[in-house]
């Protein structure tokens, strides 16, 4: 079966036809770095990291592009007369607007790395791109697509419609009610000709602290703009695939069609793929009803939401046990099922690896047959839209043949050797490279064997003090291993160590 995939632009799923054969181009829309990154944004992130590495399974060669939002993305998702979020944050922290990009942008990265997610090809900064965004902007306003008002450039939201009569066809919204929506809703609209139409550059207020010369004025790209004018220009006018959360489909993902077309009359992406929302139970997680838990509150299980910690690869499973166009909904029960079943599957493998079958069975057989049906349909669900709950779910069943095999109820004699070396590559394949899961205790391993090399380094360096009668270093040492829960034990043969527990 060939690989479908859904494309929220036709609200059907289609089967994948990459422009250029055997390569991928694909473009996720990445953080705004401006607080820590959320659970929800987490989950967007797991999600398109399946699929790229899927696609990398397949054979593609894949340049994945995810962008660093660290300009233009205002308050409240608006997109004039709000401050810029990053803006916001260093004034009240009285910081520099990149202190605070540089501190959330080292927390994302290091909060992907935690759950396993493989960098993209190539991660493009808002701000590094100023003046490939305001060539956009002179080839909008060139084809007639925007007007300058003030400084500020609008982009001509009726006329483009009037012309492509595209506008909307993403999101399914309506522009003569968008019309509408925007004239009852936003007071400061008196710039723009139409209550739709929306900023691509934007007139610095005095306080505003980012800022750029144009041909308009001092000033700042509109937040679309960025995705636009970077997905163009590492992947091409259109390239395969792009990716988001749900709630980004409008206005920012209808905008930046809108803009691409505007600039060079082609539309960007061939397939937009779209992830859902995380709820927690059952509802939206908003900061304001605490309906809200961080990925560190699931590490350490320091809130009122659940009962005990959950580790990065538990978590992660538990948003591969949905598909990525379903909401998942966390909550503490749902997090004790996903840790039985991570450690069911990374057992199932460790099983793979330690059986050493004598003898097969010559030809097919009906329990190889049923294994190779399953096999079948665990490759299936990934091809059906990257469905991973598909996929887990059949890889479940496969398990408990596993499990039959090991524990001899069933033997090997009843299924061929081709049979056996298909259940042991689709294994390794899948949870390693395709559902980025690594074993917990093989992490917990390398860090036991650093320990004891850094131990053995510091015990080193304590007895040569205290050969030299430095009695405050060798102290000093031995204190500051005892706050971190460990105990030295001088003996005139040496110094040992164990941990408190
Ligand atoms: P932002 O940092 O707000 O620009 O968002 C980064 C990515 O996370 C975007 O693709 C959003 O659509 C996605 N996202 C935001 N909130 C959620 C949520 N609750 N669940 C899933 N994805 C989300
Ligand atoms: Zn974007």
């Amino acid at each position: 079966m060939a690989l479908k995939v859904y494309n929220s632009l036709t609200r059907r799923k289609e089967e994948f036809r990459p422009l250029h054969e055997g390569r991928v181009g694909m473009y996720v829309c990445g953080p705004t770095v401006y607080s820590d990154v959320h659970l929800g944004n987490i989950r967007t992130f797991v999600s398109f990291d399946v699929i790229y590495r899927y696609l990398l399974h397949l054979g593609y060669k894949v340049r994945y592009v995810r962008n660093i939002t660290d300009v233009g993305h205002l308050e409240g998702d608006a997109d004039t007369d709000a401050e810029d979020k990053i803006s916001k944050r260093a004034r009240l922290e009285q910081l520099e607007p990149m202190e605070i990009v540089q501190r959330y942008m080292n927390g994302f990265h290091e909060m992907m790395h935690r759950f396993n997610n493989l960098d993209p090809n190539i991660e493009p900064r808002a701000t590094g791109h100023i003046i490939e965004q305001i060539q956009m902007v002179q080839d909008i306003l060139d084809n007639g697509y925007a007007y300058v008002v003030n400084g500020s450039v609008y982009f001509d939201t009726k006329k483009f419609q009037d012309e492509k009569g595209v506008y909307g066809q993403l999101s399914g919204r309506n522009l003569e009610e968008l019309m509408q929506e925007s004239r009852d809703n936003l007071k400061n609209q008196q710039e723009k000709r139409h209550p739709a139409d929306f900023a691509i550059w934007i007139k610095a207020a005095p306080e505003h602290l980012m800022r750029w010369p144009s041909p308009w004025s001092v000033g700042f790209p509109g937040w679309h703009l960025e995705c636009s004018t970077m997905s163009t220009k590492y992947l091409g006018h259109t390239f395969d695939i792009h990716g988001g959360g749900n709630d980004l489909k409008f206005p920012h993902h209808e905008n930046e069609i809108a803009q691409n077309i505007g600039a060079c009359g082609q539309a960007p992406a061939k397939y937009w793929l779209h992830a859902n929302m995380l709820l927690m139970n059952g509802k939206k997680m908003s900061k304001s009803d605490g309906n809200t838990i961080t990925a560190r509150q699931l590490f350490t299980g320091d809130s009122p939401h659940i009962s005990k910690p959950y580790s990065a690869m538990v978590i992660r499973y538990f948003m591969l046990m949905a598909h990525y166009r379903s909401t998942l909904d966390i909550s503490d029960r749902a997090l004790q099922a996903a840790e039985k079943g991570y450690q069911k599957m990374m057992n199932y493998l460790r099983l793979l690896d330690e059986m050493q079958p004598a003898q097969f069975a010559a030809e097919a057989t009906p329990a190889g047959e049923a294994i190779r049906r399953l096999i079948r349909e665990t490759h299936e669900g990934m091809d059906d839209d990257f469905n991973t709950a598909v996929a887990i779910a059949k890889m479940h069943e496969l398990g408990s043949y596993i499990n039959k095999l090991h524990a001899r109820q069933l033997d090997f004699s009843q299924i061929t050797a081709e049979t056996w070396d298909e259940l042991k590559t689709l294994f390794r394949a899948f949870i390693g490279d395709v559902f980025g899961l690594r074993s917990e205790q093989e992490q917990a391993d390398r860090d036991e064997q650093a320990l004891e090399t850094l131990m053995d380094i510091i015990l080193q360096l304590r007895q040569k003090a205290r050969a030299q009668k430095d009695w405050e270093t060798s102290d000093k040492i031995r204190d500051a291993l005892a706050k971190i829960n460990i105990r030295i034990k001088d003996s005139k043969d040496g110094s040992t160590w164990e941990r408190i527990a």
